[in-house]
């Protein structure tokens, strides 16, 4: 089967065919790093890696590049950086590297270029000038604004109406604009603001330029395909998509746009207010990376996906089960061709998820096999990467269970039992079963499991 997936730009399912099948390029949208991120921001990281191991699998990991940004200049960074009492430098690192951290239990491969947006403030000028040598851009009162009217097809990939995108842009219309859809290129700064020089006065870029610079610098003025969550279809991807095509004087930045459903919680939209916000940083420290990573895949990207507690705990119960199929086997050579195929129809991972659990039913009945190719499937969605003993050692660690107590108990059970003394040996297993410990009693002696 070939690769198809969904275009947010044409609104059809197509087969992908690489500009350059030695150089698919793709980028995606990353954080922007003032705080933590939540578990909305975790969803494009897994989904894109997924779509970054499925290309290395069809391209070879030799033939794709792979750019996943860091946002560090934003306004939320400098307030945040004042409220703290830190410069905006310290910040960014301490975000950036809390970032890569919160990120790293979810095995998620590294990008192959992550670049920094302060890093990239020459190709940005570079960009302005030439927009307004083109007539698509203009200075005014310290500002550079891109001129929406200039540009007759703006708008074509969220498909809204004029009056639509001006609402939805949310800005006050400012006395130097002229025409309310202007987006800023550049604005001026002051005091601790972060600015560099250029023609335009001392400033700083707008956001959506930070990513038509770093994908032009790293992957050129038309690439494979661009990514992001649905929320920055408008006005981010569109601008993105101005600012580069008008630059170039090209038909499109990326052939394909891709976009990431919405993330909510236990059913409603993932607030501070309403107390539900969950960052990574916590959800790693409590449970293993993981089945976060196998509860997020089990809805399809497009798909808006509710995180409950409810998902995650059955995750883990759906990994226990893997697990104990594969066990330390090192990994399979072959995958199998219906995890494949599913996750070429438009990175269908709750079907690829389908062919696992199908893969695992086969391991069980003993089929010769079944379980080296239940982990190489699984691999390609970054899942059973480790061994059955880490991943039960570290259940049982996550518990906070002391494994000598448990071991001194299921000793003194033996005993009873050996003694016939059932009622002792009953109360020891209730004991046991309230501490959160199932045990199993098997031809080769007790063992035990934590109880999800
Ligand atoms: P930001 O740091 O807000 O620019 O977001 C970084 C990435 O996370 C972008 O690709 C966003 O589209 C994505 N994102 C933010 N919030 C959510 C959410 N609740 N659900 C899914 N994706 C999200
Ligand atoms: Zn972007």
């Amino acid at each position: 089967m070939a690769l198809a997936l969904y275009n947010t730009l044409t609104r059809t399912k197509a087969e992908f065919v690489p500009l350059d099948p030695h150089n698919v390029r793709v980028y995606v949208c990353g954080p922007t790093v003032y705080d933590y991120a939540h578990i909305g921001n975790a969803r494009p990281v897994i989904v894109f890696d997924v779509l970054f191991r499925l290309l290395r699998h069809i391209y070879g990991p030799d033939h794709v590049v792979y750019v996943r940004n860091i946002t560090d200049v934003d306004d939320k960074i400098n307030a945040r950086a004042a409220e703290r009492g830190i410069s905006i430098r310290a910040l960014t690192e301490e975000t950036t590297a809390a970032f890569h951290e919160d990120i790293s239990t979810l095995n998620v491969l590294a990008p192959t270029i992550e670049p920094r947006a302060t890093d990239h403030i020459a190709e940005m000028r570079e960009m302005i000038a030439r927009l307004i040598d083109r007539g698509h851009a203009y200075a005014a009162d310290g500002h550079v604004l891109f001129s929406v009217p200039s540009m007759a097809d703006y708008g074509a990939l969220s498909r809204r109406s004029p009056d639509e995108m001006r609402a939805g842009a949310r800005v006050e219309v400012a006395p130097y604009k002229r025409d309310p859809m202007d987006f800023v290129l550049w604005k001026p700064s002051s005091g601790d603001e972060p600015g560099w020089d250029s023609p335009w006065g001392n400033g700083r870029p707008g956001w959506h330029l930070e990513c038509s610079a770093m994908s032009w610098k790293y992957l050129g003025e038309v690439f494979d395909i661009h990514g992001g969550g649905i929320d920055l279809q408008f006005p981010h991807h569109e601008n993105e998509i101005a600012q580069s095509r008008c630059c170039h004087g090209t038909e499109v930045m990326a052939q394909v746009w891709m976009h990431n459903g919405f993330l909510q919680v236990e059913g409603e939209k993932m607030s501070k207010s309403l107390g539900n916000f969950i960052t990574i940083h916590d959800l790693v420290n409590a449970w293993p990376g993981e089945a976060i990573r196998l509860n997020m895949l089990r809805t399809h990207y497009r798909q808006p996906f509710d995180w409950t507690e409810k998902g995650l705990l059955e995750s883990i119960a759906v990994l226990d089960g893997w697990y104990e199929a594969v066990g330390d086997v090192p990994l399979g050579p072959v995958s199998c061709a219906d995890t494949v195929d599913a996750l070429e129809d438009d990175l269908n991972t709750p079907k690829a998820i389908t062919a696992l659990h199908a893969l695992r039913a086969e391991a069980a009945k003993g089929a010769a096999g079944a379980a080296d190719c239940l982990k190489a499937s699984a691999n390609l969605l970054g899942l059973l990467e480790g061994t059955a003993s880490e991943w039960f050692a570290r259940k049982k660690q996550a518990a906070g269970l002391d494994e000598t107590e448990i071991e001194t108990l299921i000793a003194a059970r033996n005993t009873a039992r050996a003694e016939r003394n059932w009622a002792e040996a009953d109360r020891i297993r209730d004991q046991m079963t309230e501490m959160g410990v199932v045990l199993k009693d098997g031809p080769e002696g007790t063992t035990w499991e934590v109880a999800t």
